[in-house]
């Protein structure tokens, strides 16, 4: 089995590599690059796919994505979110724990593995609890979750306020080999609160959710992380202040990492204005100020992964009152449009920063495979139109929900084809 992406513009961050090439894929995995083979006979036997005028970047990797099964099947499925991250470019995703059962025990973790063997999509690496269903007290089976594939641990959703518990789940992690990953978040500073606490809170008489109830927990974790020596990385990083404490940290040289969403880069509280639920997510959307401020930390390298936290509802649950309605967006078949368009065509990020961001930068943060096009590794290889404008139509989802907060958005930038281990799992032309 051979394969030739010829002419596309090969962008691989984890090699320094940004130029026209050919790339060729044997038997599933990346075989060379070579520049200007222009020799269309090379090999009567390989298949030849045109990339002219396209990116051809590695795979993308998704640090955060909530499957919904086990328990919640109605809203996505393993198979079906798999299929929204192939569409998205996405060859590799970390499926979060908070289904039903909670995934604290290897059993959950093995039943996520199968299921997503099955489909036959991308690859689905689990993330453990941090603590048995995430309740915050006692540690979760952390060692046998790891031996049977989990890749991280998370109480996502469910922050762990026990700082006493936090500090033994990092020397619990630390020893096993497994990275922290927290939704840093003082639910007792945020209590109530359905979105930022700001200007927009007052004007439109909802509850807010103060920056500092990210923040507390944000310097909380990272003298935890200093104190223990885990590794930790931060969620769905939303304030001023978190990324600044992430860029001081990270200058003394903590092992941290931190992600930020394609929402939180694209929008603010003021979408919140007219109450679209869809514009209800946790950590809420921040001031201009915050938002500004996380563009900064992507251009300075101070963010590590653009990860969707792609969180399926049912349009039912998400039709209720503003303050009733679950908080989460789906974010796996809209990321690349947006990050392009947002950071590139508005704010002028190089197209391999944000590449970067997607690919070796999350694939370092976790210690994954890929990520990278090197002679060897699997070929997962995702083709970008960087041009290519489009409307988004949640009636075209992958997804089975379809609550996402840029309904008509017209984008600049999409996924063109995604590749998992050689096989084209996606063409979109
Ligand atoms: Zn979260």
């Amino acid at each position: 089995m051979k394969l030739v992406i010829k002419n596309g513009r090969i962008i691989d961050p984890s090699q320094q590599i940004d130029k026209i090439a050919d790339l060729f894929i044997e038997d599933g995995r990346i075989a060379t690059i070579v520049e200007g083979s222009n020799d269309d006979g090379r090999d009567v036997e390989s298949e030849v796919f045109d990339a002219s005028g396209l990116i051809v970047a590695p795979g993308f990797i998704d640090l955060h994505v909530h499957l919904r099964e086990p328990g919640e099947e109605y809203k996505e499925t393993i198979a079906s979110g798999a299929a929204a991250a192939v569409a998205g470019g996405f060859t590799s995703i970390c499926a979060m724990p908070n289904t039903r059962p909670v995934n604290d025990n290897a059993s959950v973790t093995r039943f996520i593995i199968g299921k997503a063997r099955e489909a036959g999509l991308a690859q689905v690496y689990p993330i453990g609890a941090i603590t048995r269903e995430s309740k915050g007290e006692e540690l979760a089976e952390m060692a046998e979750m790891k031996e049977a594939g989990a890749v991280a641990v998370s109480d996502d959703g469910r922050p762990v306020m026990d700082s006493q518990v936090m500090r033994h789940a990092m020397e619990y992690a630390r020893d096993h080999g497994l990275v922290v990953v927290d939704h840093c978040q003082d639910l007792h500073l945020a209590a109530g609160g359905v979105m930022n606490e700001g200007r927009y809170s007052t004007l439109l008489g909802l509850k807010g959710m103060n920056g500092a109830a990210e923040d507390s927990h944000v310097a909380r974790d990272i003298m935890l992380a200093e104190l223990t020596g885990a590794r930790i990385h931060i969620a769905h990083i939303s304030t001023a202040a978190s990324v600044e404490m992430v860029r001081r940290a990270k200058r003394e040289g903590l092992a941290l990492t931190c992600e930020v969403t394609p929402h939180h880069l694209a929008l603010t509280d003021a979408a919140v204005v007219g109450f679209d639920t869809n514009t209800k997510m946790s950590p809420p959307l921040r001031s201009e100020e915050d938002r500004a401020a996380l563009i900064e930390a992507v251009r300075d390298g101070t963010i590590d992964a653009i990860a969707t936290d792609h969180a399926p509802h049912h349009s039912d649950e998400k039709m209720l009152e503003y303050d009733r309605a679950p908080s989460g967006v789906i974010g796996l078949e809209t990321a690349f449009g947006i990050a392009f368009t947002v950071l590139h065509h508005s704010k002028k990020v190089p197209i391999t920063l944000i590449i970067e961001m997607l690919t070796i930068g999350p694939a370092r943060a976790f210690s994954l495979p890929g990520g990278t096009l090197a002679a060897g590794a699997l070929a997962d290889v995702t083709l970008l139109d960087p041009d290519c404008e489009w409307t988004v139509d949640p009636q075209r989802f992958k997804s089975k929900s379809r609550n996402t907060p840029f309904l008509k958005w017209t984008l600049r930038g999409n996924v063109v084809a995604t590749f998992v281990a050689g096989d084209e799992r996606l063409r979109a032309r």
